[in-house]
Parts: C-alpha cells; structure tokens; sequence
C-alpha cells in the first residue's frame, strides 16, 4: 500500500554521528512502541501476551514486562505527544516501572529489565537530549501514528504531508464546500 511506504519513508531519519545513532535508536525503539497500537490496521500488539512478548524477543529486548503496565504506559505517553489536545487524558495516577541506573565502565546508565524498562530508558534519554518533543501523534482518526518530527522548527502535524496532510485537506474542502451549498 502507497500508504504505509510513505509513512516508512517519512519516519526513516538521516544520521551522521553515532551521538545521532544512540538517539535515533532511542527514537525508533520510542515509536515502535507507541506503534503497537495501530489504528489503521484496528490493531494491538498489546491485545495477546504472545504478541507482547514477540515483539519484545523480536526487538531483542529480552523479557517483555508487564502488559497492563506496557499498556498504561503506552497510552500516557500517546497523550502527552498528541498533537490533538481534546485527546481523551488517561487516569492521572503516577505510573511508575523500575528502570534500574547501572554502571557501564563506571559511567551511569539507564538499564531496562525488560522490554518496558528498555523502552522507558529511551524516552527517558530523548527527554533529556530534547529529542521527546519531536515525538508526534498523527491527528488524522483513522492514522494516530506516533512519528518523529524533523522540520527544523516542529511544525509538523501529520505523519506524512503527502498522505495524511493532503487526505485531510481534502476532507476539510469537501467538508467546507457542503455546507456552503
Ligand atoms: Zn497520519
């Protein structure tokens, strides 16, 4: 599908340092994992343990950690990025998942135990490199696909201007012109 390549390609990022490679690393492990939820396909890899854990073992992440956890975690971090701020809040309890500080040559690092610590370590290194607030949710219904913006001054929307920016255009026109006749 035209769709899902274009999507691919706007997510694919450049890199030139291997600073560049660690957080783009962190970003891809970030946005796989929002992923998991996709509402094109209608769905969830968090829906089946065996899912969860495939693509867990899939990632390399090792044990893949609680599934209700990966899920409340998933959606709180959706709704901190979305770009749409009507976005239903999730239940405002402090969510917290042990993602242990270990000593890798006598230098402190965050170190996941599972795939949620691991995927909680990157968002955690993306906050502090200020790549966290380039993590977007697409706003169009049926896409809210989490991407990475790399405009030079954030101002990306959509996942992909050429798919779902032009698709909403069209709605908003087609929207517009019927209820002006
Ligand atoms: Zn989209």
């Amino acid at each position: 599908m035209v769709f899902v390549n274009s999507r691919a390609v706007a997510d694919r990022v450049p890199a030139n340092s291997s600073a560049d490679l660690d957080a783009e690393r962190d970003v891809e492990l970030v946005l796989a994992f929002l992923n998991t939820s996709d509402a094109e396909t209608g769905t969830d890899v968090l829906d089946s343990a065996e899912q969860w854990r495939a693509w867990s073992a899939g990632r390399g992440l090792g044990e893949a950690g609680d599934r209700g956890s990966a899920r409340r975690v998933r959606e709180a971090m959706r709704t901190a990025v979305s770009c749409d701020r009507s976005a239903p809040r999730p239940d405002p309890d402090l969510i917290t998942w042990p993602v242990p500080v270990v000593l890798q040559d006598g230098v402190p690092v965050l170190g996941g135990q599972d795939a949620l610590g691991r995927v909680l370590a990157a968002a955690v290194h993306l906050v502090h490199t200020g790549h966290w607030n380039r993590i977007k949710i697409c706003p169009a219904e049926d896409c809210l696909w989490a991407f990475y913006d790399r405009s030079r001054n954030k101002s990306r929307t959509w996942c992909s201007m050429r798919v779902c920016g032009n698709r909403e255009k069209a709605r908003s026109w087609r929207e517009r012109h019927a209820t002006a006749e």
